[in-house]
């Protein structure tokens, strides 16, 4: 068993059921329990096209006995299940387009991947003020595998030199029930 750390965005639709449609989801993924839940964030979008929605954004800790491979397929399984339109990407990053459910694997234990399916640590983010606000909410003392830094440290970094919005909208309201 290992603590994961996953970070869940979503700018379409009715953002917070989808948020919490996701949980349900990944609480239901085989020998998975989602140990802890942040609040949820409202942040401006980075990097993406021009007139995109504002997101909601939510960090969540899991023990899980999948593999990192097998975790993200499920995430994947997922995002396609609540309607992520991944056709709807423009054609170049670093844009993005719109997404009812975005799921992204942030820290698995304290294990570091390289491949062209997943990077472990996640490579960005340490730069994006939306997950490093509610990751620090509910474990300000992880440490970054290889920065070896926390992740209230990267999280005041990252503040002072960026101006984006990211603001507590709602207490989720199942979070601090079950603490790791
Ligand atoms: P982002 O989440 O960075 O805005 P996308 O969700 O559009 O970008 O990127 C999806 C791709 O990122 C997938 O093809 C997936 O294989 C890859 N990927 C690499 N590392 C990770 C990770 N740690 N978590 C989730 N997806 C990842
Ligand atoms: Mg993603």
């Amino acid at each position: 068993m290992e603590t994961v750390y996953l970070s869940l965005g979503s700018n379409t639709g009715n953002r917070e059921a989808l948020l919490l449609r996701a949980l349900d989801r990944v609480s239901a993924y085989p020998g998975t329990d989602v140990v802890r839940v942040s609040s949820i964030y409202e942040t401006a979008p980075v990097d993406m096209v021009k007139g995109t929605r504002d997101f909601l954004n939510l960090c969540c800790a899991v023990r899980t006995d999948l593999t990192p491979f097998q975790l993200l397929g499920s995430t994947q399984g997922t995002e396609r299940e609540l309607g992520r339109d991944t056709k709807r990407l423009p054609p170049d990053p670093p844009l993005y387009g719109s997404r009812t459910i975005d799921i992204d694997i942030i820290i698995y234990g304290r294990r570091i991947i390289y491949t062209r399916e997943l990077i472990v640590p996640h490579p960005r983010f340490h730069r994006r003020l939306f997950v490093l606000g509610p990751l620090s909410e509910i474990a300000p003392d992880l440490v970054h595998p290889l920065f070896r830094l926390t992740m209230d440290e990267l999280k005041y970094m990252l503040k002072d030199r960026h101006s984006v919005g990211c603001r507590k909208k709602t207490d989720y309201p199942r979070a601090g029930k079950r603490t790791i």
